[in-house]
């Protein structure tokens, strides 16, 4: 339910509104606006009919909230929310590119990597420490050693991480140190998960599941907002589909759809999106001029030994040429770098 009072309304009164919501047991939301303050109560409509709010005095009027993402819609929260990973804002005017390799395999890969992606222009290096792999005979990830190795690159280097979480009993470990948390495409439907990332106290990117549907992401997103945490950054990874030709077929339908629905930032990978290197660069300058808010792009020192993704992971030199590439277009689209 939106609450909308009037302009001459006080805080005092405001407040006085907002524990009726509670008493009622939903969630009370205050939005200060330029010129009125809006709340918001969150839970049972049915509930709040009872108090009768149209009568208050202080009140103009009470719409529901029509959409099943409450939290994360545009409805209740129209402007654009900026997320910032270690002072890096996503969703705001800046383009954010976030890159590096799949897994983290060796403290010299790892800063060998961030060096190059710092110095072509990546604000954020990216490495999975914990890897949720198709196959138990693949490389599932350094681990803790991982998480040790991205810690102190990224300090020795001057550049935050994100890296991976796969499970609710290690989010409070790789929450520890890390400046953001990335849900994987498989865990995009682990609610547990979500909820205990509510907690985390780090910005979360949620990749979307590989048969997922957008409302299921943007509910998604609503599990881990619910619980505390408003730091959620969507991330469109390509879904599966009857194509073969390339890896998922990179949906951007998926951000215009998310940034018309949702306040919250959306980025694009388009690596994990094609899975092909030769397809990288031009579905991240596709990506600008969908709107995204950033990509995610895994770079490796050596794509022809790494351990994990490296048919789709870019050279160092075929990163700096994608940063290059998309300048024009994050220019035209109103951005920067
Ligand atoms: C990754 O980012 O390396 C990864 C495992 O991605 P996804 O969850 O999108 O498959
Ligand atoms: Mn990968």
């Amino acid at each position: 339910m939106i609450i909308v009072l009037k302009p001459n309304t006080s805080k005092e009164q405001a407040d006085e509104i907002q524990r009726r919501i509670e008493a009622k047991g939903l969630k009370p939301l205050y939005l200060p606006g330029t010129e009125r303050v809006v709340l918001g109560a969150i839970g049972d409509e049915r509930v709040l009919a009872q108090l009768h709010l149209e009568g208050h005095p202080q009140v103009e009027s009470v719409k529901p909230i029509l959409s099943p993402h409450k939290l994360v819609g545009r409805e209740f929260h129209p402007h654009d929310s900026i997320v910032k990973i270690a002072g890096v804002p996503v969703g705001g005017e800046r383009f954010v590119v976030i890159a590096g390799p799949c897994a983290v395999e060796s403290y010299q890969q790892m800063t060998d990597t961030a060096k190059a992606v710092k110095s072509a222009g990546a604000a954020v290096v990216r490495g999975g420490a914990f890897k949720p792999r198709t196959s138990p005979y693949a490389f599932q990830g350094l681990g803790v050693a991982g998480l040790e190795i991205l810690h102190k690159v990224s300090k020795e280097q001057g550049i935050p991480y994100v890296t991976e979480v796969v499970e609710v009993a290690d989010v409070e470990l790789v929450a520890k140190d890390s400046d953001a948390l990335q849900v994987g495409a498989r865990n995009m439907q682990n609610y547990r998960l979500l909820s205990a990332l509510g907690h985390c106290g780090k910005p979360v990117l949620l990749k979307r599941g590989p048969a997922a549907e957008l409302k299921e992401l943007l509910l998604a997103a609503e599990y881990i907002v619910n619980e505390g945490n408003p730091d959620v950054i969507f991330c469109e990874r390509g879904i599966r589909t009857f194509e073969t030709a390339t890896r998922n077929t990179l949906d951007l339908n998926a951000v215009p759809f998310l940034k018309q629905r949702s306040h919250l930032p959306v980025m694009v990978d388009p690596s994990h999106g094609t899975g092909v290197r030769s397809l990288v660069t031009p579905m991240a300058r596709a990506a600008v001029a969908a709107g995204a808010d950033g990509i995610l792009v895994e770079v490796h020192v050596d794509p022809s030994v790494a351990l994990s993704d490296g048919a789709q992971s870019l050279y160092p030199q075929q990163f700096a040429e994608l940063m290059e590439g998309i300048k024009p277009f994050v220019q035209a689209a109103g951005r920067t770098l």
